[in-house]
């Protein structure tokens, strides 16, 4: 279409509209219908881009999870209208708080701006001058004590709101790293069982120096009992991921906890500008999908999905332990990615094929697969981001290849 094309339509269009009747009502078409041909593009094809199964897991890169249809309907049902993003904020802030035992909620871009909102917050409080004044910390309590083994790669969250990490290992660390320029306590909760102080203590030291608590729970649910677990146990600032097993928007996540501190690290957030999180911006349509799916997963039968999982598990591993030379193992990782876990290992004597190259082969086969390398000669699958029936295209490609890898 020519530009003058273009501009001619778009002055056609209100004129069209007032023709066609009186008042606009809410919910009505502004701009041009969606045509039944727009709806069926593939874009996944029509940009030549390789679609998968994933028998992976909720992996940031490979676009962490998919979402409900009832969460697909509430970005649908809510993005042709206007609405103030503070009043969604705050609704569905109330809602999910309710859900989670906290005493406010409030949706972030992801479990990691929770975290950096959540600094912000604890840093800043209700002072607007601090806002503005982030990342500098210059004046302002700044030291956050975290765990040698926890001080890994998500602590650059807390350090992009200008916090400096201060390293512990045990109980006496904690009494001498606390002074004056603590500002908080920061718990990676996957990391519970590296470090050598776990959650209960670790609160009950915070308790003692009378220091605030924030826990990064982010891959943490299942159980969906971890939403309000560490609400309960007193930690002021919970942050979870969206868009993992929760299967909300992948660029949503939730900040939760004691009200003061939500409201503190919402100055730091859009709507509101001149601040470290304006870049950290979640639209009104995620909002509403992260209340749903949230709400979708509290209310779901989990042991009948745990079931579902098992039995998919069973398909695979029962296809693949046929082959000879092929060993595999069922297990579930006690926090984080709380899940059935297959692993198949083979001999590489008998197949012989590495383990770079049979997920090469899994990945360029027909359907493509992800799955993820385990050690030596092994790959490790999970269920539970597969489609109704794909658990057994994974079970026939498996033991396709690891057939194929064994016959000379
Ligand atoms: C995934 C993850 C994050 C980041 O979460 P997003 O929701 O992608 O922002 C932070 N911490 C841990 C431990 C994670 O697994």
């Amino acid at each position: 279409m020519k530009r003058r094309d273009v501009i001619r339509n778009l002055s056609i269009l209100p004129a069209a509209g007032v023709i066609a009747g009186s008042a606009i009502p809410f919910g009505s078409v502004l701009a041009e219908p969606a045509s039944p041909a727009a709806a069926k593009r593939d874009l996944i094809k029509e940009l030549g881009l390789r679609r998968f199964i994933n028998a992976a897991g909720t992996y940031t890169a490979m676009t962490a999870s998919i979402m409900h249809d009832e969460v697909v309907d509430a970005f649908n049902s809510t993005c042709k209208e206007f609405v103030m993003l503070d009043e969604v904020q705050d609704k569905v802030g109330e809602k999910i708080a309710a859900m989670c035992h906290a005493e406010a909620a409030t949706v972030t871009a992801g479990c990691w701006s929770a975290s950096v909102l959540g600094t912000a917050g604890m840093l800043t409080g209700s002072d607007l001058k601090k806002v503005e004044q982030l990342p500098d910390t210059e004046g302002m309590k700044n030291e956050v004590i975290v765990q040698k083994a926890h001080n890994v790669g998500y602590v650059h969250a807390l350090t992009n709101a200008g916090v400096k990490i201060i390293e512990v290992e045990t109980a006496e660390d904690v009494a001498k790293a606390v002074n004056e320029k603590t500002v908080f306590m920061w718990f990676l909760n996957y990391a519970e069982n590296d470090g050598k102080i776990r959650n209960e203590e670790w609160i009950a030291l915070a308790r003692k120096y009378n220091i605030r608590t924030m826990i990064d729970m982010a891959a943490d649910v299942p159980p969906v009992s971890n939403l309000w677990k560490y609400n309960d146990m007193g930690y002021d600032l919970v942050c979870i991921s969206g868009g993992k097993g929760i299967r909300g928007p992948q660029s949503a996540g939730i900040l939760m906890g004691k009200k003061d501190l939500v409201a503190a690290a919402r100055l730091n957030a859009p709507p509101r500008g001149g601040n470290i999180g304006r870049g950290m911006k979640v639209n009104k349509e995620e909002i509403f999908g992260m209340y749903v799916a949230l709400e979708k997963f509290v209310n779901m039968d989990h042991d009948k999905e745990w079931k579902m999982w098992e039995k998919r598990v069973a398909v695979i591993e029962n296809a693949a332990k046929k082959v000879s030379g092929v060993t595999t193992k069922v297990t579930v990782p006690r926090i984080s990615n709380h899940t059935p876990t297959l692993s198949i290992a083979w001999d590489i004597n008998r197949v012989k094929v590495s383990r770079a190259d049979f997920q090469d082969r899994l990945r360029k086969g027909n359907p493509s697969i992800e799955v993820m390398g385990g050690k030596g000669e092994s790959i490790t699958i999970t269920v539970w981001m597969l489609k109704v029936g794909q658990e057994k295209i994974v079970a026939d490609r498996v033991s396709e290849e690891l057939k194929k890898a064994s016959a000379w």
